[in-house]
């Protein structure tokens, strides 16, 4: 698993600071979760392949964190790209989306399929044979989901040496790769727990932002890998919070802990700092696994 920042700064952009968006590369699947203006251009410069995009997850629609989309649409267009491209959003995005193709006569070639959410219950929102993720009503001042993206249990791994020690067939591998018992080319029944190993635990992400402190999002991202979670403010400036509906780098690690999260990134820092290690240490006083997201950082989960 791992995780690219493209951006992680609240409101306005400025040479150094991108909105938010990142790339989340889980069991070959390269999700794009939100797409702040300039994403295009962050996702050239970190190289990510456009072509292997193909599922968008935009948490709400505040500019911040759509922005940079119809943008990325008609360059996909103009790329002639021809796979199906979906995105995940609230209700609303895709009137915006047609509206601005339609003015400019610009319709993708490429079919665009849109899921609109509006359930304040966390719901399935996509899965594959290895990836599940779902929605994680937040709390703002508009309609917004964080993402939660769940590996699916691994399968067990086989070892070489002792299934041709053991005299099992290779069409029998699959089999013993979802933990059945089989038998070998003497007829005799092979205990799998003999042959394979246990899978590596399977890993998950949970996205929040834009979010006001919210103890109902701990039960949906409880004991998940990784974290990332909104720390727009400092605890000096905790009185922001009630009014714009986000949350301090204390309140992030609050969650964390209370969740059991392996790590937790921060991230949609505000503009008016003009260092990010007080965040660090700030969410140190209540959680140790503390990471600080940067715009162009690179985080892997292995
Ligand atoms: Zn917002």
């Amino acid at each position: 698993m791992k995780l690219t920042i493209l951006g992680c700064h609240s409101a306005t952009p400025s040479i150094n600071a991108n909105p938010t968006a990142q790339v989340l590369e889980i069991k070959n699947n390269m999700f794009l979760i939100d797409c702040g203006e300039g994403t295009q251009v962050e996702l050239r410069r970190n190289k990510v392949k456009f072509s292997r995009i193909k599922h968008i997850f935009i948490s709400h629609l505040h500019g911040d964190h759509y922005f940079g989309l119809v943008g990325l649409v008609n360059t996909f267009s103009l790329l002639t790209r021809e796979t199906e491209l979906h995105i995940y959003a609230p209700k609303g995005l895709k009137e915006v989306i047609l509206l601005q193709m339609k003015l400019s006569a610009s319709w993708t070639k490429y079919p665009l399929v849109f899921h609109e959410l509006s359930s304040n219950e966390s719901e399935l929102i996509y899965e594959d044979d290895k990836v599940e993720v779902y929605t994680i009503p937040l709390k703002h001042r508009v309609y917004t989901n964080g993402f939660l993206f769940k590996e699916k249990e691994n399968e067990r791994k086989i070892d070489i040496n002792l299934v041709t020690e053991a005299n099992i067939d290779k069409a029998y591998f699959r089999k013993l790769k979802q933990g059945f018992d089989v038998e070998n080319e003497d007829g005799v029944l092979i205990s799998n727990a003999k042959v394979t190993k246990d899978p590596l635990p399977p890993k998950s992400y949970a996205f929040c932002s834009d979010t006001v402190y919210n103890e109902a999002i701990i039960p949906i991202i409880k004991d998940c890998t990784v974290l990332y979670h909104e720390s727009t403010f400092l605890d000096k400036n905790e009185a922001l919070c009630i009014p714009t509906k986000h949350s301090t780098a204390k309140q992030a690690a609050t969650i964390a802990k209370k969740a059991n999260v392996e790590t937790l990134i921060l991230g949609h820092y505000s503009t008016r700092y003009n260092s990010y290690e007080e965040f660090k240490s700030e969410a140190k006083t209540v959680f140790d696994n503390v990471l600080l997201s940067k715009d162009g950082k690179t985080f892997n989960f292995d």
